[in-house]
């Protein structure tokens, strides 16, 4: 497939395009004057001040020339999966860490992680019979959107942390200067990511036949990861049964290996502009820096810079819908993002907090519908329910969580309309970020011991498990 890229040209300097011109035929066609650079002139939300244009300049003329980190035919492969999602046969799962660092592109890092994914997707697959699409947080997942561009303390303001990709936690005035040397990190954590997690994926870890080995100790004390040994149980039984029947289990490659997709949110416009790749086969443009690409709930307007990145490629696009999403934002930024209302081509997350769905989202779903989108709908239960707990730390409360998809679920289904997925902030390490939890229950003076996220807190693997034999519940119903 690599054959039928165009190469990337590397515009004239001073232009401030950096990665490839609008070489494609269908480079414009249909998409109101769209080219890989077009969101220059429009304002970016969310960005760092980098201190020098130059060095930013020659890291995407450098990016420019780096091959692919996914191919368009994967790419394609997600879309015609998340349209059978948004036909209501599937679900997605969408999960990682909220930033990853750096140093946790590591074998360990990537194992763990994809462990607690796998165990997740196999109980919604088990407990639904519906299948599951997979698509990390991961392999990219750099940025942060903030709430202040800086931070206090002590009388001393520096500019926030906005992930590895742009500058460093620490709160010194040099870890804290953005610099555009960690684009370029960034991919090169991003492929070393994705080449474990492919190894891990075709190899045997993901193979059906590990079910019980990806169950963790400290998950197999609690209630949950107890629930989980019998579904494993169940599911190797089924295996031996299907092969008693004289079916060739060996040869059946869907029950040895799993395909993950990789997702980030396309926050830094410079890094994915510079990954965005022609391809004359497909006609058309893919950003090749992950499979899914979405749109924070903070960089959505509609006339903004982020929205018209992604307008022109033919990934899988997402879109964070908050609480404060109009019906009229929502149907523009559908409109722009679909307007050939492709099945499979949205990804709309909604994320307004428990308690809030009931009154919320009738109407947005109604307006997409009716104009003519077929998205994947899917839950984010994690970023509307953030609050700042007694002791001092950012957490969420699994019980809100869980209200909050059960609210989905009930509205979606009242509305005759698919709940499509969910997406998550996980991580296989047994941390205390959430309250609660059915054993060990974590409490908010448990969250000093073990409060270890870069941005927001995520579930321990006992919490995500407790949290899919629910979500599989209700997709049951
Ligand atoms: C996130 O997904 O980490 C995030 C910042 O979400 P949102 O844009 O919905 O706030
Ligand atoms: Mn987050």
């Amino acid at each position: 497939a690599s054959d039928t890229y165009t190469q990337p040209r590397t515009a004239p300097a001073g232009t401030g395009t950096a990665a490839p011109g609008p070489t494609g035929p269908a480079a414009d066609a249909g998409r109101g004057g769209w080219t890989p650079g077009s969101w220059r002139s429009r304002p970016a939300a969310q960005q760092p001040e980098w201190p020098d244009p130059g060095e930013l300049r020659g890291v995407e003329d450098t990016l420019a020339l780096r091959p692919p980190l996914v191919l368009p035919d994967e790419i394609l492969d997600l879309r015609r999966s998340l349209a059978q999602v948004a036909a209501g046969e599937g679900f997605l799962l969408q999960a990682g860490d909220c930033a990853e660092r750096f140093g946790s592109c590591t074998e360990a890092g990537v194992r763990g992680k994809l462990r607690v994914i796998l165990q997740v997707a196999i109980l919604l697959t088990y407990g639904s019979g519906l299948p599951v699409v997979k698509v990390g947080r991961i392999a990219g997942q750099f940025g942060k959107p903030r709430s202040r561009p800086t931070e206090a303390v002590d009388g001393v303001e520096l500019p926030v942390y906005r992930g590895d990709i742009v500058n460093g936690p620490e709160f010194t005035a040099e870890a804290r200067r953005p610099d555009a040397g960690r684009l370029l990190s960034a991919y090169h954590h991003a492929s070393a990511a994705l080449n474990v997690l492919r190894a891990l994926t075709l190899g045997g870890y993901a193979d059906l036949g590990q079910v019980h080995e990806w169950n963790q100790e400290f998950v197999r004390r609690s209630p949950a990861g107890q629930r989980y040994e019998k579904a494993a149980d169940d599911i190797t039984w089924a295996l031996r049964f299907m092969s008693a029947c004289g079916l060739d289990t060996r040869s059946q490659a869907a029950l040895h290996q799993v395909q993950l997709y990789t997702s980030h949110e396309a926050l830094l416009p410079q890094y994915e502009q510079a990954l965005i790749r022609y391809d004359e086969k497909r006609r058309g443009w893919f950003d090749t820096s992950a499979h899914l690409l979405w749109i924070g709930d903070r960089t959505r307007r509609v006339d903004g810079a982020h929205v018209e990145l992604l307008a022109g490629v033919d990934n899988p696009v997402g879109v964070k819908v908050g609480p404060t999403m109009g019906v009229d934002d929502l149907r523009e930024l559908c409109e722009r993002l679909d307007p050939d209302r492709a099945p499979g081509r949205l990804v709309l997350i909604s994320r307004l907090g428990a308690g809030r769905g009931a009154e919320l989202l009738p109407p947005l779903l109604r307006a997409v519908r009716d104009a003519g989108h077929a998205p994947v709908w899917a839950c984010d239960p994690m970023h509307g329910n953030t609050f700042v707990s007694a002791s001092g730390y950012k957490t969420r409360r699994l019980s809100d969580i869980t209200t909050e998809v059960a609210e989905f679920f009930a509205v979606h289904r009242e509305e005759g309309l698919h709940p499509g997925g969910i997406h998550l902030e996980l991580t296989g390490d047994d941390v205390t970020e959430c309250l609660g939890g059915d054993l060990d229950e974590v409490l908010d003076t448990h969250l000093a011991s073990r409060y270890e996220t870069a941005c927001d807190p995520r579930l321990n693997a006992a919490q995500s498990i407790e949290l899919a034999f629910g979500v599989a519940r209700l997709l049951r119903e």
